[in-house]
């Protein structure tokens, strides 16, 4: 006979889901009922002495505060702090320290009673709501504070039983770990907050109390997230309850009865590494810890630097601590600073590097916008990184890393296999707010069939929390689960830095704990690189032939604002590419040509450097801070005003004297481009008429022509239109200022179209749209901001040049009470049929607008389904027509220096000098000029601007002629004279190209570590091409193929004759080719 008794009298109520699971919440709640639960226990002792009213009593002196504070918003060295200023004033809790980006630093004094000494910690606490670093009494950082989230120091055991009075320090910044806004986090800073002190106590901490409240964390997310249905999520309800109901918050023992339950769903080995030591084949998580900072955001670069070694600091001692725990850490300039500024604590994290638990990634110099730098730039981020990182750490990144980039541009893949790297992660795309991109792990593959394997972590972040949901979404939310099941999961916080807490480290080996003992949750490894992830990838995949691919752009259907704002950044780039580009020209020439030339290898670095940093992607697309700019943009003026002095001096060494501003005319004008740019009209001059240069045999110098161009270029006024014309073109302007026809005789048409689309008012049409998106002001403008504009028609047009060298028109357009434009529309006289002929735009724009946005417009007589937009070393094409939700969202789209809308017998392009938005759509091309957004700069593009474009109409669809004319639009021509009458002008003679004149020449260089040449070609359109390159005058040894980290590929057959060095050159479409030319 069993037992069973009867239950009649004490009957059971079935429990009620919603309310059961509910009431766990209140464990560890630090809310009305905390006496009754968890949080009461989790101090053994807390002395909070640092407060007014104990002033005087001494003997009580655990805790002693004084303050020094730094004048002038200024951030000096540890070095200029310790030992070196007086620590006058005393500080209290509840004192408020301020204002906005001050530095105070704080003299801490402690004594550890001494009834602690028996306990495994003590703690110094302290929370002022701003970002606060400890440093010793040597000058060492220790340890980070960032407000509520991280609070504490472990003190040194040894000052538990010394029985002394110990000091330390700690620098706080008044900011906060997102800059000081203030709740809209992206508003402009307050430049007056102030920080209180709320916390500076010893802590003995209840360290039992602290390990079950994350043991009731991971059960109780278990009973929350688990399937509605699963055994597990139960289970895990009902251990949390029991272990609610055994808890007595006047008994500390029941702590450990309490953990004993916990253990049955998490098991016995959670309070150490060896948890991970079970099942690792059946792993589906590999969890990084990172710590993204933004190299400037909401903060400016001075505070990034401090960003960098309170984060580091702290992660290096969780690194000791853990000991499976992997921190992932990219971007090069952040470890210079961090060898700049603290060189011990860069020492110690080369060991970490050695121990391979700091793991350098991503091979860039910066985490850097991948839509706007020119691809000069984008080879730099990686040449500048990959021997950053080989020099420092003799460590190869082979992941690109890239999580927070808006938008991805379509060389990237061949960027990163010439830079040695075959990976690639992100996460951005899941921003996307109109289409869900359809893969999590596939092959991305370049206009020219290049490819690196793919990863975007399914949890959708760089930041995850480790909480369940972050391992469940890990697999869940994975897109190719078919192909393979692992995902990477990146923990810490991030953006303002941090990284990993050590509770989100406990919180894994709690998960770690659930999936060895109870299963449900996916197996997650700590310990494992990103290579090593990427490894386990290619195994499983055969190589990732198993995976699908998705070619050309990852284009970001969010943050299309930032082809746009703050446009001096842009332009101020733009020019400092170009300049950069022409330095390492003259300075490889006059090394080929000078004997004992010293090539400013230094100098040019540190150029280079200045234009990567600044290439960083909230810096160059526009969403920082005013304070950020008020930084960049002058370090960007300096490039360019730095390169061109060193140009300068190069060119005296050469023999020429450059004329930067003139009333005489210069006898002869320097180009860089490697192929006869046509006539160049002298628009610097004060003298009339303008000049009119041209090349003759050499194409690097136009000489001055003493006679009048053949083809004149004129203006006048007929039928109440005002007209340009040359031999090619006519062009009639309104009296207002637009553009009512251009005619092409050469091929007999009409250019424009102002009959059947919407603008049926003229070309060069500004519009001024309603600007207001859904979020983000700076980063983003939506698709119904199309919808809603006014068309600038109130110009006053009036003759300004008449001819012959040039013609042109002065327009005066009010865009609104306090804004205006005027631009000048001007056509020049020609000599040869064949030089590509642009009617150009020079604009001057006063804009103080709220919330608008300028794009001019040119309706074209052109019908295509699609528009080709010059990318990096390439063409991207994007519709003109709105077919499905993908084509909808490239409303707004990047380019570089031209988009070109052609049919099979005629096109337009459209140049630029230093604008990124466009779109076409129907008939209508659309430039982007000027956005006004006022989060997180209120006064982003106030004031004046400058910039150029140029429609370019021509035969046939997109050419060779299109890709040169925009070099030239964006090329910095040099006037010169000779020093002396024994100069050559044919030592300028130096890098030719013959064959296909879609290969472009797009740099020249002196080699990193040889005495070599690298040059640099692609392939422009698409297509397999050849030609000859020669380099005049010069006398070469051998020749290689190489990568862009100029690392040899394969030997290259040289011809030598009386001419210079000849290679023959062959490159498949949309190839990079780079060749080492040893002297
Ligand atoms: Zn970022």
């Amino acid at each position: 006979m069993s037992c069973y008794p009867v239950y009649n009298n004490t009957p059971v109520a079935k429990q009620v889901d919603s309310i059961y699971e509910n009431h766990l919440d209140q464990f560890l709640s630090e809310g009305e009922y905390k006496k009754f639960n968890l949080p009461n226990l989790y101090d053994l002792h807390r002395i909070d002495n640092s407060i007014k009213d104990v002033e005087n009593d001494t003997a009580k002196g655990y805790v002693n505060l004084r303050v020094y504070p730094v004048p002038d918003l200024k951030r000096p060295n540890v070095h200029e702090i310790i030992g070196k200023v007086n620590f006058e004033q005393v500080a209290y809790k509840g004192d408020a320290f301020g204002p906005s980006w001050s530095t105070f630093w704080i003299q801490v004094e402690v004594r550890i009673p001494d009834s602690w000494s028996d306990y495994a910690e003590v703690i110094f606490d302290w929370d002022c709501g701003n970002e606060g670093l400890v440093y010793t009494e040597d000058c060492q950082p220790v340890q980070a504070f960032s407000g509520s989230e991280r609070t504490e120091y472990i003190l040194p055991k040894s000052w538990q039983t010394d029985h002394s009075i110990h000091i330390f320090y700690v620098e706080m910044a008044c900011n906060g770990m997102f800059g000081c806004g203030g709740t809209d986090q992206i508003a402009p800073p307050d430049p007056n907050r102030h920080f209180v002190l709320k916390k500076a106590d010893l802590l003995v901490p209840n360290l039992p109390a602290r390990a079950l409240r994350c043991d009731f964390m991971i059960i109780q997310q278990s009973a929350k997230e688990f399937p509605s249905r699963s055994w597990q999520k139960f289970r895990a309800r009902q251990l949390c309850h029991e272990i609610m109901n055994a808890f007595h918050p006047e008994d500390p023992s029941t702590i450990e009865e309490c953990r004993s339950l916990a253990k049955l769903y998490l098991g016995e080995h959670i309070d150490s590494e060896y948890v991970n030591e079970t099942n690792p084949n059946q792993t589906k998580v590999y969890a990084v810890g990172h710590c993204h900072i933004d190299t400037a955001w909401l903060w400016p670069f001075a505070e990034t630097r401090r960003k960098i070694v309170r984060s580091w600091a702290t992660q290096l001692n969780l690194l000791d601590r853990y000991p499976e725990y992997r921190f992932v850490c990219s971007q090069a300039q952040q470890y210079e600073w961090l060898k700049q500024d603290h060189p011990r604590t860069y020492e110690r994290l080369k060991k970490h590097v050695k121990s391979r638990q700091f793991l350098p990634v991503g091979g860039s110099w910066v985490e850097h916008d991948t839509n706007l730098p020119c691809g000069e730039s984008l080879i730099r981020q990686f040449l500048f990184g990959q021997r950053f990182f080989q020099d420092e750490f003799d460590v190869r990144c082979d992941t690109f890393w890239l999580p927070d980039t808006f938008g991805y541009s379509s060389q990237i893949p061949q960027i990163c296999r010439l830079a040695g790297m075959d990976r690639f992660l992100t996460q951005k795309l899941s921003w996307s707010n109109i289409n869900s991109f359809p893969h999590s792990t596939f092959n991305w593959v370049a206009l020219d069939g290049s490819q690196v394997l793919c990863h975007m972590p399914p949890a959708d972040t760089y930041t995850a929390d480790t909480n369940v949901t972050d391992i469940i979404h890990s697999v869940f939310q994975h897109k190719n689960l078919a192909n393979d099941q692992a995902g990477l999961l990146v923990f810490g916080i991030g953006d303002g830095g941090g990284g990993p807490t050590p509770e989100m480290l406990e919180k894994l080996r709690r998960c770690k704990g659930v999936a060895n003992t109870i299963g449900q949750l996916p197996e997650i490894k700590l310990g494992d690189s990103v290579d090593d992830f990427f490894d386990g990838v290619f195994k499983r995949t055969s190589n990732a032939a198993t995976l699908p691919s998705w070619v050309g752009e990852l284009y970001l259907e969010f943050h299309r604002g930032t082809y746009t704002t703050q446009s001096e950044i842009k332009s101020s780039m733009r020019k400092a590419e170009f300049s950069l580009h022409d330095l390492e020209y003259f300075a490889t020439l006059a090394f080929v040509r000078i004997p004992g030339f010293k090539y400013p290898v230094r100098e040019i670095n540190e150029l280079w450097k200045t234009t990567l940093l600044c290439q960083f992607h909230d810096v160059l697309p526009g969403s920082c801070i005013e304070m950020v700019y008020k930084d960049a943009i002058p370090m960007m003026h300096n490039v360019f005003r730095s390169s061109e002095l060193l140009i300068k001096a190069i060119l005296e060494q050469l023999g020429f004297r450059q004329i930067t501003s003139h009333t005489t005319l210069p006898d002869y004008l320097l180009t860089t481009l490697p192929w006869n740019v046509g006539g160049v009209v002298d628009e610097s001059a004060n003298t009339t008429p303008l000049s009119f240069y041209e090349s003759i045999d050499n194409p690097n110098i136009l000489v001055r022509s003493e006679n009048y161009v053949k083809h004149p270029a004129r203006a006048y006024e007929s039928n109440g239109c005002l007209v340009l014309r040359t031999d090619k073109f006519l062009v009639r302007i309104s009296k207002s200022g637009l553009i009512m026809s251009i005619h092409d005789f050469y091929n007999d048409r009409e250019v424009l179209d102002l009959k059947t689309g919407i603008n049926k008012t003229g070309a060069n049409q500004y519009v001024l749209l309603q600007d207001t998106p859904l979020s983000f002001p700076a980063w983003d403008t939506e698709i119904y901001s199309l919808d809603k504009y006014s068309i600038l028609t109130d110009g006053k047009a009036q003759i300004y040049e008449t001819g012959p060298t040039k013609a042109s028109v002065l327009v005066e357009t009010p865009i609104s009470e306090k804004s205006s434009i005027k631009t000048v529309i001007s056509i020049s006289g020609f000599n040869n049929d064949d030089d590509a002929s642009s009617i150009d735009f020079s604009c001057e724009v006063d804009w103080h607008e709220d919330y608008k946005f300028l794009k001019v417009e040119f309706p074209v007589d052109i019908h295509a389904e699609y528009v080709s937009y010059e990318t990096q070393f390439g063409i991207t094409h994007r519709p003109t027509h709105y077919n499905t939700s993908w084509d909808v969202a490239k409303f707004e789209v990047c380019h570089h220096k031209f988009a070109d809308y052609s049919d099979y017998n005629y096109g337009v392009s459209i140049l630029n000098d230093c604008k990124y938005g466009f779109s076409v759509h129907g008939n209508l091309m659309r430039l982007s000029l000027l956005r006004s957004p006022k989060q997180p700069d209120a006064h982003a593009d106030m004031g004046k601007h400058y910039f150029r474009y140029a429609i370019l109409p021509h035969k046939g669809g997109l050419s060779p002629q299109v890709v040169r004319a925009a070099y030239k639009f964006n090329s910095l021509f040099r006037f010169v004279n000779k020093n002396s009458i024994e100069t050559s002008v044919e030592a300028l003679d130096f890098v030719r190209v013959d064959g296909d004149e879609n290969i472009i020449v797009s740099n020249v260089k002196k080699a990193e570590d040889e005495d070599a040449i690298i040059l640099r070609l692609y392939e422009s359109l698409g297509g397999r091409s050849r030609c000859r390159l020669t380099l005049k005058n010069c006398d070469i040894k051998s020749v290689t193929k190489c990568n862009i980290l100029e690392e040899d590929i394969a030997q290259v057959n040289l011809q030598n004759d009386e001419e210079g060095c000849h290679i023959q050159i062959e490159l498949k479409a949309f190839e990079i080719a780079s060749f080492k030319m040893s002297l």
